[in-house]
């Protein structure tokens, strides 16, 4: 039993989608990355179920992807099954101050199965709780809730990523992250079932949500309250010209290095004079240095030398071991 007995009878007893040699660069941000054994694209909870199971059982390895932001693939790619979340985990609904709303597939809110009774909404209907599939993209959450007149996402607006990816590495701006806003997660762990974390259960620290290795999110509850319509444009329109300003366009994976406590890996970068460097088609972005762009065809391997020359520099000069904060999928 291997990597090819298990997407094999996956296609074979048509439990999901399943896309043989997929290029997982169609899948990344950076537009990098060879192919994934296969990519099964899961549209129910059961679907997902089977598809695990069947990996499991054939000892094969898999993970889960989001919008693919946050990770660099080897150029050889991933000798494994890459998960996609698909119809199911799309949707999202409005408890306690609208009637539920439809979501992005069109299903009513009472597939997710929350009830409304728990107290998530105060009297006068001012704060309440969305739900809110892992699969669905984080711009359509901010858009959503804004359209509403519910404050809370404006820190969001700008991070590509699907929602799923924001729980799982708490992604955020300065001074907000996705674990401020999040009431509960609600996951699934193999061979055992689902399982909900309340906000309280998890870390919730820099850029990881402590999500175990394995689980897959299925979907959260977030806070929500209403707010300033007039306000929260103007503080999304305030955040989105920061970006502008502070990062840099072309492909790239957002931050490669998580921030040193009390100092900025930009800074650090930009300080031993890495800005604009570039091995083979990968370039410290001239912009901020802690992005690395994607100039001419970058393969992985360009990416991780530039990360591991700028790693020993910075180490050499100021003493600081920088870590990736972006995810590594197929490298040995
Ligand atoms: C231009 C640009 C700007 C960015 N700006 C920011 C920023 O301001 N702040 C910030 O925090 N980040 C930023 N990022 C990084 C990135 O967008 C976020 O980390 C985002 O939340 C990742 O979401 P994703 O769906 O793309 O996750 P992916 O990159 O697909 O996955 C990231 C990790 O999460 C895991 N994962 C994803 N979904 C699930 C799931 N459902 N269950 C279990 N595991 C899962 C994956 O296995 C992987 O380990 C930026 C990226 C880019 C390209």
């Amino acid at each position: 039993m291997g990597v090819k007995d298990a997407y094999t009878r996956i296609a074979e007893q048509k439990i999901a989608s399943v896309y043989e040699g997929e290029r997982l660069s169609r899948h990344t941000t950076f537009r990098i990355g060879g192919p994934a054994a296969a990519l099964v694209e899961c549209d129910t909870l059961s679907q997902l179920t089977n598809v695990i199971d069947i990996a499991n059982g054939c000892d094969c390895p898999w993970t889960v992807i989001g919008k693919g932001s946050n990770i660099l693939v080897a150029d050889s790619g991933y000798d494994g099954i890459v998960i996609s979340l698909g119809r199911d985990f799309k949707r999202f609904a409005f408890v306690g101050i609208d009637d539920a709303v439809m979501g992005e597939a069109g299903v009513d809110s009472d597939a997710n199965g929350d009830s409304n009774d728990d107290g998530a909404h105060d009297k006068n209907g001012q704060s309440g709780v969305m739900v809110c599939g892992a699969g669905m993209s984080l711009g359509r959450l901010v858009q959503e809730t804004f359209k509403r007149g519910y404050t809370g996402f404006e820190f969001a607006v700008g991070i590509p990523g699907s929602f799923g990816g924001a729980v799982c590495m708490n992604a955020g701006n300065k001074l907000h992250t996705a674990g401020q806003v999040v009431r509960s997660v609600l996951v699934y762990r193999p061979g055992e079932g689902l399982n909900r974390y309340y906000s309280e259960d998890l870390p919730w620290i820099y850029r990881y949500a402590g999500i175990p290795r394995g689980e897959v999110v299925l979907e959260a509850e977030v806070r929500v309250a209403k707010g300033n319509k007039a306000k929260v444009q103007r503080d999304m329109e305030t955040e989105l010209s920061l970006r502008k300003v502070r990062q840099p366009k072309g492909l790239n994976a957002g931050s490669i290095f998580r921030n040193p406590v009390g100092d900025s890996a930009g800074r650090l970068i930009d300080q031993a004079g890495f800005k604009g460097y570039r091995i083979g088609g990968a370039m410290v972005s001239d912009v901020h240095a802690n992005f690395i762009i994607n100039v001419d065809n970058a393969t992985a391997r360009d990416v991780l030398s530039l990360i591991t020359v700028i790693r020993n520099r910075v180490k050499e000069l100021y003493g600081i071991e920088l870590q990736p904060e972006i995810k590594f999928l197929g490298f040995a």
